[in-house]
């Protein structure tokens, strides 16, 4: 038997939907987030955590609700003046998001980890839940494009996810451990969750940490996915083309293809209940929700329903 907590893999703004629902259903001291840090970039000198960011401020209810990422009310003053002398300002950083980065960077070269910073941070900010890296080594998602090798952020800010894909590596997570506890928190908890998010370059960076990818494998019986393809749609990003990429078809049999060997269970949408048979015949238990969170009632929804299975 399980612990009575539930522990959550996520990515971004996919993932922050699902947890601000799963907030309101179980009680946050019993939610561990791992999350996505392939993303992670240095820009103007700072060490900024997209993934970490998004979930941190989407629990907070800080975050702006439309674009899903950065601040409500969010200034852009700093930015407009660092313009004139650097020229990646393709990265939207607004005047609250960069004070965390000002902090975060300054705690980093005080010596202090990322798992160890992310907690602080959330606990300035009076969130229960446990937000964890999952490594506190650099694991970075580059994409060979036909532009030449970019960083994911780059790829998908920068040039809008319009260039050719020719390759994505995740550059570190051979030698990438998870940050302490997070096998653990995979092995006892009562369910693993995984968040609709980019199988590949979210979810599919958090597996490239091998010893998390074995954990999962061995309790699979235990572990949820959510389907972040809706008809053969993403909702956001770029995940279809990166599954066409490996092969997949953009579904949301495609997308339990992928996750085949580490999940026993999988959430698919109302809408894709015809896929449900051959969902199944992967061994798989597959179950119809209404996936799409387009507001706080539906994300609260989604989320009893995934603890009540
Ligand atoms: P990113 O790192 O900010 O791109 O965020 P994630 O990796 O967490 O999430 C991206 C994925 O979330 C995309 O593939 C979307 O299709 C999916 N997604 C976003 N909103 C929803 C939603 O309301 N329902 C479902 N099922 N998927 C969603």
């Amino acid at each position: 038997m399980g612990e009575d907590y539930y522990t959550v893999l996520a990515g971004g703004v996919g993932a922050a939907k699902f947890i601000q629902g799963l907030v309101r259903v179980v009680d946050s001291s019993n939610i561990k987030i791992v999350i996505n840090t392939g993303d992670d970039i240095e820009l103007f000198g700072l060490r900024i955590c997209p993934d970490i960011d998004i979930i941190t401020y989407s629990i907070a209810e800080v975050v702006d609700k439309e674009k899903g990422w950065g601040f409500e009310n969010e200034t852009f003053n700093c930015l407009s003046i660092l313009k004139n002398y650097y020229d990646n300002e393709w990265f939207n950083l607004g005047d609250k998001d960069l004070a965390i980065h000002i902090y975060r960077t300054d705690l980093f070269r005080k010596g202090f980890t990322k798992a160890q910073i992310t907690s602080d941070i959330c606990k300035k900010l009076g969130i229960k839940a446990k937000l964890i890296p999952m490594s506190d080594e650099s694991v970075t998602t580059y994409i060979d494009t036909s532009l030449g090798k970019l960083h994911f952020e780059e790829y998908y800010i920068k040039h809008k996810c319009k260039p050719e894909i020719l390759d994505i590596s995740f550059n570190g997570s051979n030698k990438a451990k998870p940050v302490r506890g997070v096998i653990d928190y995979i092995k006892n908890a009562k369910k693993v969750i995984i968040c609709p998010s980019n199988p590949i370059v979210s979810i599919g960076t958090i597996l490239s940490v091998k010893e998390i990818k074995k954990t999962l494998i061995s309790v699979k019986d235990k572990v949820y996915a959510i389907s972040p393809i809706i008809e053969g749609s993403t909702v956001k990003g770029p995940a279809n083309k990166m599954m066409d990429f490996f092969g997949y078809e953009v579904s949301s049999l495609g997308v339990a293809k992928f996750y085949k060997e580490i999940i026993g269970h999988f959430i698919i949408d109302r809408k894709d209940q015809s896929l449900k048979p051959q969902i199944e015949e992967l061994g798989i238990k597959t179950y119809c929700f209404d996936t799409l969170m387009t507001n706080i009632q539906k994300k609260e929804s989604l989320a009893r329903d995934v603890i009540n299975l």
